[in-house]
């Protein structure tokens, strides 16, 4: 169980201070697939970002199973991060001057394993969102869709509890974004939790709840329809 109270996050630049988070409260449960919709602006990416811990609220409760995020260290948030946390981002961040194969091991990079076991892992990553065919390619080889996929494959290479996805079908034509929201549903019906912001009311309807924010507050969240 993952529990957000009372977060709050505002930024401050000469003297005018902005409200990215008002006052968020969310439960989310283990295993579940949650999709963040709302308007530009309204915290999605914040909200996103506090879950990863990589923007530290103002004030408020993180709890992660029996973890009080907050009483953390920046290198115990590594940790939690690099043991918990797979990240993908609508613009796939791939690094164009290592290979597929070398980008998916980057996902391993804090995790303690040898290398054969590591191997192992990046073929397996690369099994599971279909781009084994391509791992001695560079980035810029590789169309939108597949460079997602490998972005996929970083993340989840270290078998994350967590999966954090902003807009990851945004840079995607309708047949590539539809495969990576089955490469998203494929990997929470194998135990994982997602958390994903979208614009796309359609793969929002593939998540289990879909929560609507508005100026920095969850406005709604409700289950799918069965
Ligand atoms: P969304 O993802 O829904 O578009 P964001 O979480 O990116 O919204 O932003 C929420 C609000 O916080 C916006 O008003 C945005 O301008 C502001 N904001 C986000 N990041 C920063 C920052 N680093 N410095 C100042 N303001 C920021
Ligand atoms: P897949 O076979 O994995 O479904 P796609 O349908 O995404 O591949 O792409 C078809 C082919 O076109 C692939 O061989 C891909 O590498 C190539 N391709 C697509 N977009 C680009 C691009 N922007 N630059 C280079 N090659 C591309």
């Amino acid at each position: 169980m993952i529990k957000l109270e009372h977060i709050r996050r505002s930024y401050v630049s000469e003297d005018i201070e902005t409200t990215a988070l008002a006052d968020i409260n969310l439960e989310i449960a283990a295993g579940e697939f949650v999709a963040i919709m709302g308007p530009s602006g309204c915290g999605k990416s914040t909200l996103l970002n506090t879950l990863g811990t990589v923007d530290r609220p103002t004030g408020g409760h993180y709890w992660f199973h029996d973890s009080d995020l907050m009483t953390l260290n920046e290198a115990g948030l590594a940790q939690f991060r690099a043991e918990t946390l797979g990240f993908v981002f609508q613009s796939f961040n791939l690094i164009d001057e290592l290979t597929i194969e070398e980008n998916i091991e980057l996902g391993l990079v804090y995790r303690k394993a040898n290398g054969g076991n590591r191997r192992k892992r990046v073929v397996e990553a690369m099994d599971r969102v279909g781009i084994s065919h391509r791992a001695r390619h560079y980035p810029n080889q590789l169309s939108g869709g597949q460079q997602q996929r490998a972005a996929i494959a970083r993340a989840i290479v270290g078998d994350p509890r967590m999966i954090l996805a902003d807009e990851p079908t945004g840079n995607l034509d309708t047949e590539n974004g539809l495969q990576v929201m089955d490469i998203l549903a494929s990997l929470n019906a194998d135990g994982a939790t997602v958390v994903m912001v979208t614009h796309s009311p359609s793969h929002a309807d593939m998540a289990q709840r879909r929560i609507d924010m508005l100026d920095g507050r969850v406005v709604a969240s409700a289950a799918r329809a069965i």
